[in-house]
């Protein structure tokens, strides 16, 4: 193949990878924080049953204070009711007693009850806990394939950069300019393969008699339809 063309290619290689590099540069990022708002999602679904039991936990230490305040309560009154002299105050004093007696007795029912949920909860919790251990190892592992793909992302711009550089040199202005024209014009793409004559840029047939000559001629063609500069590729072969 004519060098000028071969030039021409590997120059649209260069920009085609250089094209691709900055989209993973805005699209790795946008992927990244997909991944961890799922995984958050993923996370506060399974941590359900651990939140549950933070709540029954936080109960029954309320339910112990009261315990604890009605206990207390009880040992004042006791004490008061060695300094009473009035029966009507003493009876009184009795039946606070026995109210707070039957409250305590509610309350500790009810911290039993407490427990035998813990107990189920805790089994489910110790389940999900394995379950988020696992898929948190397997997200990071995602994570960290993607984060070492975008570190790649600067390093892999320079080198395209470098030998995008090295290429143009060797094109002559005016061919330079032109390429850059229709590439611009073009989504990115100057050059471009033509195989059974259609243009892999459009998509359209090239008449007979210019895929002949494309595949003969040393001139530069380009596509009649997209304007592309076209070059011949055998694409059984080289797939
Ligand atoms: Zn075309």
């Amino acid at each position: 193949m004519k060098e000028k063309l071969l030039l021409l290619i590997s120059l649209q290689e260069c920009d085609s990878q250089l094209v691709k590099l900055s989209l993973k540069k805005v699209k790795l990022p946008e992927k990244i924080c997909k991944m961890e708002d799922d995984f958050r999602l993923y996370k506060e679904s399974v941590e359900q049953n651990k939140r549950k039991y933070e709540e029954l936990k936080a109960q029954r230490t309320e339910c112990e204070a009261t315990v604890k305040k009605l206990s207390d309560g009880m040992i004042k009154t006791r004490e008061r009711l060695l300094e009473v002299k009035n029966n009507k105050e003493y009876q009184a004093m009795l039946k606070e007693i026995e109210t707070s007696e039957k409250t305590r007795g509610d309350v500790e029912s009810r911290i039993i009850v407490l427990m035998d949920e813990m107990d189920k909860l805790i089994v489910l919790v110790k389940k999900d806990e394995e379950t988020l251990k696992q898929a948190e190892s397997n997200h990071e592992k995602e994570k960290k394939i993607i984060e070492d793909d975008l570190n790649a992302i600067e390093a892999d711009t320079v080198t395209w950069t470098e030998k995008r550089a090295v290429l143009a040199k060797s094109v002559s202005a005016d061919l330079l300019a032109r390429y850059e024209r229709i590439r611009k014009r073009n989504n990115g793409i100057g050059v471009i393969p033509v195989w059974k004559a259609v243009c892999k840029g459009c998509h359209m047939n090239i008449p007979p008699q210019l895929y002949n000559e494309l595949q003969r001629s040393d001139e530069l063609l380009t596509c009649p339809n997209c304007n592309r500069i076209m070059y011949f590729q055998n694409q059984e072969e080289s797939s």
